[in-house]
């Protein structure tokens, strides 16, 4: 269980988040929606501290991670339980792919150069890139180069996988394979947090799913619910405008 309280943060006099309280069970598919500049991907990046949220208190398991006091020591403890699939995917473009994967194994979980590869390969071979892993980034598809990113999120076995619009960057042709992964990953109930606009995706795959405005989460609820039957008058203007 994954425990957010109070979060909030201010970019000088610009309120981004309004403490915001956030459950996230383990095993479930949560999806962020919401209007542009509402705050969706501030959000995901203060819970791993990519952005130093202004306030917040962060518990997973027994790790209590408050802003305030926050030690080097306990946001390394918690980006280690929280691994980020960014939009552009932020692959080292001089490293191999099977390198992008085996290199947070190797620096941050401190395995062998060995084991490392040996559980890179593994991952490599139940997403169907064998073939790709001495491949640099400049020669795959945006999909592939996506999957692998999310390879690299897979491998670091981490309590909770955060999507930023993982699917946005993408040429369309390659949207279906990255979406595929994602519902491969929800299956085997893989923890995720997902910021998307593909709302078709996100009704299928959501176990739950949060309507956030201007950097409050005005509701939440099942993608039925969300999607057919919202309770808050700014939902269904969303809704309306993307539908
Ligand atoms: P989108 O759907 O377009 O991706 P979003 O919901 O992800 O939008 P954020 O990127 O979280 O929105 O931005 C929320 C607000 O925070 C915006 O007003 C943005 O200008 C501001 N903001 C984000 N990052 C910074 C930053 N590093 N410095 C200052 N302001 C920022
Ligand atoms: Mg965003």
């Amino acid at each position: 269980m994954i425990k957010v309280t109070n979060l909030s943060k201010h970019f000088g006099d610009n309120v981004v988040l309004r403490q915001i309280d956030l459950n996230i069970k383990e095993g479930e598919t949560t999806v962020i929606i919401g209007p542009s500049g509402t705050g969706k991907s501030t959000l995901l990046r203060c819970l791993n501290f990519l952005e130093q949220p202004t306030s917040a208190t962060i518990t997973i398991d027994d790790l209590v991670v408050d802003a305030s006091t926050a030690t080097k020591k306990q946001i390394t403890a918690l980006r280690k339980k929280t691994a980020f699939v960014f939009q552009n995917y932020a692959l080292f473009a001089n490293k191999t792919a099977l390198e992008n994967i085996t290199e947070g194994l190797i620096i941050v979980r401190g395995k062998s150069a060995e084991v490392a590869k040996q559980e890179a390969l593994t991952i490599l071979k139940s997403i169907g890139l064998t073939d790709k892993q001495d491949s640099y980034p400049s020669a795959l598809s945006g999909g592939q180069q996506q999957r692998i990113g999310i390879a690299r999120a897979m491998a670091a076995q981490s309590k909770v996988i955060l999507f930023d619009e993982p699917t946005s960057a993408l040429d369309p042709e390659w949207v279906g394979e990255v979406l595929t992964l994602m519902r491969r990953l929800a299956k085997q109930k893989q923890t995720m947090l997902i910021v998307t606009h593909e709302m078709q995706f996100a009704k299928e795959i959501a176990d739950r799913v949060i309507f956030m405005d201007q950097g409050q989460i005005v509701e939440q609820g099942s993608a039925d619910m969300i999607f057919n039957n919202p309770q808050d008058p700014r939902t269904r203007t969303f809704l309306q405008r993307v539908n």
